[in-house]
Order: structure tokens, then sequence, then C-alpha cells
């Protein structure tokens, strides 16, 4: 029997957002092009005799600020257990480790790719039987982009960016991540968007060779992205600052407060260093578009 599972669970990006219209349920319709990148939560699920499940936060990267991460049932990764709990009547006992790498709230859906990682954990670690596309409809009860990390490296979202289809994606490219230190609610900017229906959706045609992906960039917008600014106004030196060190789009990411440049060549340390330096409290990360979305470090 398996007894450890190792997860990587990493970031998203949102490479334009469109929103399409409110729902009956009140959720938005969107449209989105999603990807993962490598900067990763480690998770490490040792399953165990008895004793339930319990969190340990064992190291929180630079910048990381740790406040908003829920020890209790209020943490995806429980909530995510519980869910399987009920759908398989297994009573589980764990201990999962995490090192938390994504910063919280922050538009880059470290929450869902925790959750995520857990819903596969727990698929090792007690043999269900269970498709990734199932899994990822259960993740869909708990949050809309957890099925993402459940499918492909990078895909077009739709509904409430939960319906999902693979994108072939032109990789060569970086990002430099912003991550401001000011605390943006996905909800309050749901709530405040003024919706633009029938405005241009943004585009999201074929982006698998360089050209097609930077048409595809200079054709991207996040709907969402005047609302966060007007919310968080230091975001605008932010995208300003990313604009001079030549990025070839620079975004918003989902909600907020994250913004990113991407570049067509590896961003130089010095670069990244001065976007560090100033004591703004903002964590600074470069990243790139990785392949598959969970990684199972070991089986
Ligand atoms: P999204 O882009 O999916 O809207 P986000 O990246 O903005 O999400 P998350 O980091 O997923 O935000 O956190 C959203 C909320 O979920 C936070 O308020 C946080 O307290 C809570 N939360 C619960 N569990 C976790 C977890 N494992 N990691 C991060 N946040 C969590």
């Amino acid at each position: 029997m398996r007894t450890r599972c190792e997860i990587w669970a990493p970031a998203k990006l949102n490479l334009g957002l469109s929103v399409l219209g409110r729902r009956m349920d009140g959720y938005h319709d969107i449209l989105t092009r999603f990807v993962a990148v490598d900067l990763y939560d480690q998770l490490v699920f040792t399953r165990r005799i008895s004793g339930g499940v319990s969190l340990h936060l064992q190291d929180v990267s630079a910048g990381v600020r740790p406040e908003g991460f829920p020890l209790d049932e209020g943490n995806l990764i429980l909530k995510a257990v519980r869910l399987v709990e009920r759908e398989t009547g297994i009573r589980a006992s764990l201990s999962v480790s995490i090192r938390k790498a994504i910063p919280i709230a922050a538009g880059l859906g470290g929450g869902s790719a925790d959750a995520a990682a857990a819903l596969l954990a727990m698929t090792r670690l007690y043999d269900i039987r269970v498709s990734r596309q199932e899994l990822g409809a259960w993740g869909s009860q708990l949050g809309a982009d957890i099925p993402f990390f459940l499918g492909e490296s990078a895909a077009l979202g739709r509904g409430r960016g939960d319906e999902l289809s693979p994108i072939a994606l032109f990789r060569q490219w970086w990002v430099i991540l912003v991550t401001p230190p000011v605390f943006v609610s996905a909800k309050d900017v749901y709530g405040d968007l003024r919706l633009t229906l029938g405005a241009k959706a943004a585009n999201f045609d074929d982006c698998r060779d360089r050209e097609g992906f930077l048409a595809a960039l200079r054709r991207s917008h996040n709907d969402l992205e005047a609302v966060v600014l007007r919310r968080a106004p230091e975001i605008l030196l932010w995208q300003g600052r990313l604009r001079e060190q030549g990025a070839a789009g620079v975004f918003v990411s989902g909600s907020g407060p994250t913004v990113f440049g991407v570049y067509m060549n590896q961003p130089p340390e010095e670069t990244v260093q001065s976007l560090r330096g100033g004591g703004t409290g903002a964590r600074v990360v470069v990243a790139r578009p990785v392949t598959t979305p969970l990684a199972l470090v070991v089986q």
C-alpha cells in the first residue's frame, strides 16, 4: 500500500479573461486562457493508521504572507479531503506538510492548486479508481479553478472557468510576477464589475507558434483589470515598470492583485533585483509555463 505522496502544485495565470455575463447562480460566465507556471506549492501527504487529518505549514517563501492561510477546516486541502470522504465513504487519516510558495489570495489559484493536489493524493493513497475528469467534476464543487489543475497545463476555460478545452501553446517565454502587498477580494471585484456585455471578447485564437502567441497577447485583455486597478491603484505603477523592461504583454491575473509581464527572453537577474528593491513589500518572481499541471514527485 502506498503511504506517501508528494505533489508539486503550480500557480496558474490568466492570459486574458473576458466576462461574458452574470449567471442565474450568481457566478459569471467567463472565457479565459489558463496557463500553469513553475511556481509551486510543495505538498507531502502521508497516510497514517489513525488520528484524522492534520495540516502542517512547514515553510513559507519570502513575501508570501501566511496570515490568510487557514490551518483548520477552512483550508481547501481539508475541504478536498472531506469531499472525497463524502463521495467514497472513506475516513481519511493523513498528515499533510505544506511548503507554500504561491502568494495567497493573489489571483494565482494557489488554494485551488492545493485542493486539486489533495484530491489526487487521496486517489493514490486510498486506491480510489476515478478518472481525472471525474475528480475535476468533484473539485468544481469547491472552486471553479480546481478542474484546470487536474487537466492539461494550458486550457481555455468557459462557463465559470470549469468547462475546459486544452490549447496548443507556444512555451518559449518567461513571466515576471509581481504580487503587491494589498488585499483585493475576488468577490468584491466581480460584484463591482460594470459589465460591458456585447464588448468584443478577448481573442482566443491559435497561439501554438511564436507569431500566433504574440498576436494573441496583443489582443488579450482581462476584463477584471479596471475594477482591480480602482481598488489597488499601485498596480498601475507596476504595469509601467514591467512595460519598461520590454514586456510583450502585461496583465492582471484573475482578480488580482498579481500583475505579470510576459518576456520572450529570460529576464536578466539585475532587472529582477531592481524590481525587488525599494522596500515595496511586493513579491517578485520569475516563472515559465510548464507542461504538466500537477507534478507527482513520488508515485
Ligand atoms: P483564485 O485565483 O482561484 O480566485 P486566489 O489565487 O486569488 O484564487 P487563493 O490563494 O486560492 O486565492 O486563496 C483564496 C482564499 O482561500 C484565501 O482567502 C485563503 O484564505 C483561502 N484558502 C483556503 N485554503 C487555502 C490554501 N490551501 N492555499 C491558499 N489559500 C487558501
